[in-house]
């Protein structure tokens, strides 16, 4: 059945997780040639297992994670190939340009400490892993025209990690690395303030890393504006418990801070509970600046257009507001202001809207 694209025009990702937008086929392929045993024969088969579509707790959501990822992470040809696909899905998408992000750390089995999803210890380390993963969304890049930049996550859990992922983005800084994240588990107590996150965040504000902050998903609007005033983030990841502080929500609107916004994500997780009216109802109408994104398309069973259905049947989006979303997108992406202006002249012309201001007085 195709169904007709909610908003068929050029799109902006800045909110999707490469390890969670793997191709099924490519997860069975690999499993097959590493021998790697899985619970599922056939790409149905593992949809149904790794594959959500009614909300599940979080724990079995990170289940899901762990019957895949020990199939990718390790292999040198699967984490470039993730890469490389990733790109062209998202160019299938309608999507012109996209952030995605990863932890090095879950893909590497070497100079890890722990080394995840109890694999055996190789030789591909975190640092190896960010240029394999490069070297997919530059190949990626130049076969599907769609361009790609990468956001290196520090995990919640991990803080021992994140000083070596602040190092990763300044040493691939531009070769498509262009920010700094802190994913995983929110309600770990005191999380924003552990020492090794910190520190990361400290020096990525001091070398000019962009940084966006997971906060507010699940967690409450504290963590939110620990991520603004400890760790000095410019985007929030969903963010939508922000609107439970009522000055802190209006304090975020006045500094322009953007919200990465995942319609249906939040739906699967419980992040959003549908007998209340969805945060990003409220964006929209207050005309905040925010986006929308997949998050963990092969997880939640979606394209990103699923989100852009879900916003315009049942959050009453029009064809006006998914122009100024992705607009706004462009406006808070990572990239340097000259490809910025670039990607916004792209929209405009694509929108036939009038082109945008001069941007000088904006620049730093
Ligand atoms: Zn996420």
């Amino acid at each position: 059945m195709a169904q007709a694209p909610a908003f068929d025009k050029p799109k902006v990702e800045l909110h999707v997780h490469l390890d969670g937008a793997i191709n099924p086929e490519t997860i069975l392929y690999f499993a097959k040639q590493r021998g790697i045993a899985l619970p599922a024969d056939t790409a149905q088969e593992l949809q149904k297992i790794i594959g959500m579509d009614k909300p599940q707790s979080l724990p079995e959501f990170l289940t899901k994670f762990e019957y895949y990822m020990p199939v990718i992470a390790g292999s040198r040809e699967a984490i470039k190939r993730i890469a490389y696909e990733f790109v062209e899905t998202k160019a299938k998408e309608g999507v012109v340009y996209v952030e995605v992000r990863y932890s090095p750390h879950l893909l590497a089995n070497s100079k890890v400490e722990p080394i995840p999803w109890k694999q055996p210890e190789g030789d591909i380390t975190p640092d190896e892993v960010v240029n394999l993963v490069n070297q997919g969304l530059q190949r990626g890049e130049k076969a599907f025209r769609t361009k790609a930049r990468s956001i290196l996550c520090c995990m919640r859990h991990q803080p021992n990690w994140s000083p070596e992922v602040v190092e990763l983005c300044k040493k691939y800084w531009q070769q498509t690395v262009v920010g700094i994240d802190l994913a995983g588990d929110e309600t770990i107590k005191g999380s924003s303030s552990l020492p090794g996150h910190l520190e990361a965040y400290k020096e990525a504000v001091k070398s000019g890393i962009h940084r966006t902050v997971h906060a507010g998903e699940v967690g409450s609007a504290e963590i939110v504006r620990e991520a603004v005033d400890i760790l000095k983030t410019e985007r929030v990841g969903h963010g939508y418990h922000t609107l439970e502080d009522k000055a802190l929500y209006n304090r975020l609107r006045k500094e322009n801070i953007h919200f990465e916004v995942c319609p249906w994500s939040s739906y699967l997780t419980g992040a959003w509970k549908p007998e209340t009216e969805h945060p990003a109802i409220r964006f929209k109408d207050d005309r905040v600046n925010y986006s929308l994104n997949s998050d963990d398309p092969l997880v939640f069973r979606s394209t990103l257009d699923t989100d852009y259905q879900m916003a315009k049947r049942d959050m009453g989006f029009t064809e006006e507001e998914f122009k100024r979303l992705n607009i706004n997108a462009a406006r808070s992406s990572f990239l340097p202001e000259n490809e910025k202006e670039d990607l916004l002249n792209q929209l405009y012309r694509a929108y036939r809207l009038p082109p945008p201001p001069a941007t000088a007085d904006q620049d730093p």
